[in-house]
């Protein structure tokens, strides 16, 4: 059923607060007010009781799907269960004000600087920064400490090789750092194609931005051989490292020949994210890059924390404060809650449910890479499309069983892609849940087309315009 607006449900002299009386003179508030700001009318809000509001708002959160729900498989995004205990302390700290004192945000500034250290831990990394935002912004700022490795030393580089399979933030982190981009092909095995990128590499090669495991879910085999490669011509490895829940307490990025990476904190390390919501991609260096990270930096000094400036060599300032604090306390309790034994099992979890799931789903869809994976897989719906019905409509479809769908058209080299990652919050229950719904449309596209062809049928809104919707946002109620 349609969501009745706020205002709908109006009715005058429903209240959900009771706010103090004005206890100055509403004369004073008048005369400081330019005549021009000061509103003709009362503004038209919705008056509603307590309870009435409550009920809208838990009305309106079950009309969208939500990893509260039930399971959101969308692969590279890693839509893992959010503990509720990440936002209590994120709420709990939350009256913190930015401008405080240093004094006076001690406890703050420790929670980063541990987080900063559970990072190094688990990355090998010797430094990070948390100012970055997202994961997107990490890429630029990794490629900006590349970029500032390369002219300290007076090397003339230009070129960053990017493979085919990545992410679209990759190159366009890239092209905003001033490089240029050249695409390496993957082999037959859905991995850096060796030919290809030895063919590649030259002096001018500032760096490789390699995605591990990468968005086929695939770890790379030939990565120390890689590594090396680039490191003969003085490059640097930098890791998208938004995939790091397969590789929690099993392998480091630096011990694997990596100079820089950026993690997702939102989706790793649980918050919730999609729509656009907010971000965290801290950037972790090798000790050879430390000196070029953003500024300031968290230190500690007699035991009291400061936020240090001088970095002669910083990149400078990223972030109007150091960083997303909301995201970053969630991700800090999450990795105290669970420790290093807890994160390792995050990830076996993960992996176990990715093959799971891709064992039992690769007879009723072509499998685009026949082989283990690691925190995800991709499908193809090619042999579907051929009937008729895309891997849109198959993914819509998913939508009227209550599931969301996996990404799609991604990565791009898979034709009709369906890209699926369970996380390692899920039950047997539900993946076994899931498995039958995918037997069941695809029982449907050679018996019942028509149900794919309009799907979703039963959400409160069915087949919107995407592009319009992207082009055209209108976030106003
Ligand atoms: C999500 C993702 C990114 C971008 O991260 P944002 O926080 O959305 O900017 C980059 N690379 C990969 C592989 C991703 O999955």
């Amino acid at each position: 059923m349609k969501a009745k607006l706020a205002l709908e449900k109006s009715r005058p002299g429903q209240m959900a607060t009771s706010l103090p009386v004005l206890d100055v003179p509403e004369r004073v508030l008048t005369d400081l007010i330019p005549e021009k700001y000061l509103r003709e009318s009362a503004p038209r809000l919705p008056e509603l009781s307590e309870p009435e509001v409550v009920r809208h708002y838990v009305d309106l959160s079950t009309k969208n799907h939500h990893v509260d729900k039930d399971l959101y498989p969308l692969g590279s995004c890693t839509m893992k269960y959010n503990p509720k205990i990440n936002d209590w302390t994120a709420s709990a700290l939350g009256e913190m004000h930015p401008y405080q004192p240093e004094e006076l945000s001690q406890g703050v500034l420790k929670i980063y600087h541990e987080l900063e250290g559970q990072l190094c831990a688990i990355t090998g990394m010797q430094a990070f920064t948390l100012q970055p935002a997202a994961g997107s912004q990490g890429e630029l700022v990794g490629v900006l400490i590349m970029r500032k490795y390369h002219d300290m030393k007076g090397n003339d580089k230009d070129t960053i090789l990017i493979p085919d399979a990545a992410h679209g933030t990759n190159p366009a982190s890239v092209a905003m750092a001033g490089y240029k981009v050249v695409e390496v092909k993957s082999n037959s095995h859905g991995l850096v194609d060796l030919v290809d990128f030895e063919s590649k590499i030259n002096e001018r090669v500032a760096g490789f931005m390699l995605t591990n495991p990468n968005t086929l879910g695939l770890f790379e085999e030939n990565i120390s051989k890689i590594a090396s490669l680039i490191h003969g011509v003085d490059g640097l490895m930098y890791m998208d490292g938004a995939n790091m829940n397969a590789m929690l307490g099993i392998a480091r990025p630096a011990d694997i020949g990596f100079d820089i990476t950026h993690l997702n904190l939102h989706k790793t390390f649980s918050t919730p994210h999609g729509g656009g919501g907010p971000g965290a991609g801290p950037i972790g260096v090798t000790e050879r890059l430390v000196a070029y990270l953003p500024r300031p930096r968290v230190e500690i000094e007699d035991g009291q924390y400061h936020l240090v400036h001088d970095f002669p060599h910083s990149i400078g300032r990223v972030h109007g404060f150091y960083g997303n604090f909301g995201i970053l306390i969630r991700a800090w309790t999450y990795i105290r809650m669970l420790g290093p034994d807890g994160l390792h099992e995050i990830s076996k979890v993960a992996i176990t449910n990715a093959n799971y799931l891709m064992l039992k789903l690769k007879d009723v869809f072509e499998l685009a890479y026949d082989r283990a994976c690691m925190h995800e897989f991709v499908l193809s719906a090619r042999a579907q499309k051929e009937k008729g019905t895309s891997a849109l409509q198959i993914a819509k479809r998913l939508l009227d069983f209550g599931f969301h769908s996996p990404t799609m058209y991604f990565p791009l080299i898979v034709k009709e892609a369906l890209m699926i990652e369970p996380t390692e919050s899920e039950n047997k229950e539900t993946l076994d849940r899931f498995v039958e719904v995918m037997k069941q449309i695809a029982e449907e596209v050679e018996t019942h087309p028509e149900l794919l062809a309009n799907a979703p049928n039963t959400t409160p809104i069915g087949r919107i315009d995407e592009t319009y919707a992207n082009r055209n946002l209108n976030v106003k109620w």
